[in-house]
């Protein structure tokens, strides 16, 4: 004789192992050293809250027999609660997108050495503000600012928190109250939170914007200065392009009405290559050198763009000006911390050797990476997971375009390829979701209905990681394990 369901609900509530039972269990027991005991508690009372939900909401017998309430099984689930909650907020994630720049997933991958260094220096005190030859206070920006003028042919040089603050500082401390002249062609918005009229503003410059949207020529230039004026600007248009019609003054012509007038010029070069990347194949970008040879009076640029090294903004040019920035009392609320500066000057060093830095350097190895090599990494990617992730599963690969992001080379579209991914049953939103929320998050993108994984902005070094991931994600079942349901 068979209980009826409400006989079996109190039977199975009978069943359910008290908080306390759970907690003896060594799966719990042994995690107590390293996580609050009030937070295992909470984790189990949870399960067996869940439990109990369960069974007084089923309404048939099969829905509770296959439960298993043993203290064993729900110390393992509360286990797991445990350690997913237990888990960093902030982690690292695999950058399936294509994008090589990725400003929401943290642009620019260090090289191991600047990820070593950065690591020493931040676990151990460091000589931050002491010079080790004379034993004295010393300036926390000289141990890259050598370093950075060696490479970029300036005088001067100065790193604050990100090159947003160096516009800021530079406009600041060079036209505060006195009027800006920039094309209406570079009035550019970078990512929403850096709209350039909107930071000179802030900043206490006046703008005088000067030309049209799509021509600007030298005689606008110099047609809008007067008594007011404190500096003439360039702005690369990092993110956009002007096409057709188009004409602009360029950094040499610039600078060199600034001398004839006694003004300074500023140029914000956004990315700041320090590389010839045309040896690539990849459109023309100007260096941060060439501005310096161009005569520009200072150049700003971001540290953790096509440079490739930590969030950081540089100024650089004249001594005289960057006297003045260096001696703003704003430049101690821009001011960056050790770790900055530890990954900054071990990136740099890597310039030292161009052919080093297009070794080590992350970002500069998938610009300029052949797409041969992706095509092979792809197949190798694709064969795996399609030996190892289940039935159910089509497994390609495609070739769309990379791009660099970062508001950089707006245009350059990157020859890459991509493994592609669908699943029979599973919809691609459903699949992204659950990449997105593996312990090694994938991010990935969508196109018709399939997920890609890009080669191009893939670290090369995790691809083994990547599949372990996958197929952790997503593991066959017990039938497709031993080949569809079959029963010895
Ligand atoms: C990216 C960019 C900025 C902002 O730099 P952050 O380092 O993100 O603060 C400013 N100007 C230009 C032209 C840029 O491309």
């Amino acid at each position: 004789m068979s209980l009826d369901y409400k006989q079996l609900r109190q039977k199975y509530l009978r069943l359910l192992p008290a908080v306390d039972k759970i907690l003896q269990e060594t799966e719990l027991k042994g995690v107590e050293r390293e996580i609050p005991r009030d937070l295992i508690v909470e984790a189990v009372q949870e399960v067996v809250a869940e439990k109990r939900a369960v069974i007084q909401r089923a309404l048939t017998g099969r829905q509770l027999e296959g439960m298993t309430l043993s203290p064993a099984a729900l110390a393992l689930e509360a286990r797991q609660k445990v350690d997913e909650r237990s888990r960093a907020n902030f982690q690292p994630v695999f950058n399936a997108t294509g994008v090589l720049l990725h400003t929401n997933l943290g642009r620019a991958p260090l090289a191991a050495v600047a990820a070593a260094m950065l690591q020493r220096i931040s676990s151990s005190f460091c000589n931050l503000e002491l010079s080790l030859q004379t034993g004295r206070r010393a300036y926390r920006y000289e141990h890259v600012e050598e370093l950075i003028c060696r490479i970029t042919g300036a005088e001067a040089a100065l790193v604050v928190n990100n090159n947003a603050g160096a516009v800021f500082l530079a406009l600041n401390t060079l036209a505060a109250g006195r009027e800006v002249v920039v094309s209406r062609g570079e009035l550019v918005e970078i990512g929403g939170s850096f709209r350039l009229p909107e930071v000179m503003t802030a900043s206490g410059a006046l703008l005088a914007e000067v030309g049209t949207t799509n021509k600007s020529y030298l005689r606008d230039y110099e047609g809008a200065i007067n008594e007011k004026t404190a500096l003439l600007l360039k702005v690369h248009s990092s993110n956009f392009k002007i096409m057709g019609f188009t004409s602009s003054v360029d950094a040499a012509s610039l600078a060199g009405l600034g001398r004839k007038c006694c003004l300074p010029v500023m140029e914000d070069l956004g990315s700041g290559v320090l590389v010839d990347l045309t040896r690539y194949g990849l459109p023309y970008e100007p260096r941060v050198q060439d501005s310096i040879k161009a005569g520009v009076d200072v150049v700003t640029f971001s540290g953790d763009k096509l440079l490739g090294g930590p969030q950081s903004g540089l100024i650089i040019g004249k001594k005289k000006y960057l006297e003045s920035i260096k001696s703003n009392q704003l430049t101690r609320a821009l001011r960056v911390g050790k770790m900055t500066l530890a990954a900054l000057e071990s990136t740099l060093r890597l310039y030292l050797d161009e052919e080093k830095a297009f070794r080590e350097i992350p970002v500069l190895r998938m610009l300029t990476v052949p797409s041969t090599v992706l095509k092979a990494r792809a197949e190798v990617l694709a064969a795996k997971l399609a030996a190892r992730l289940g039935p159910g599963w089509t497994i390609g690969i495609s070739r769309e375009k990379a791009r660099v992001g970062g508001g950089s080379l707006p245009l350059a579209f990157l020859p890459s390829y991509q493994v592609t991914l669908e699943r029979t049953g599973t919809s691609v939103n459903e699949l992204v979701k659950k990449l997105r929320g593996t312990r090694y998050p994938v991010i990935s993108r969508v196109l018709k209905n399939k997920i890609l994984l890009d080669l191009r902005s893939l670290l090369e070094e995790a691809d083994e990681l990547l599949i372990e991931t996958i197929v952790q994600t997503f593991p066959r079942s017990a039938e497709e394990e031993t080949g569809g349901g079959f029963e010895p």
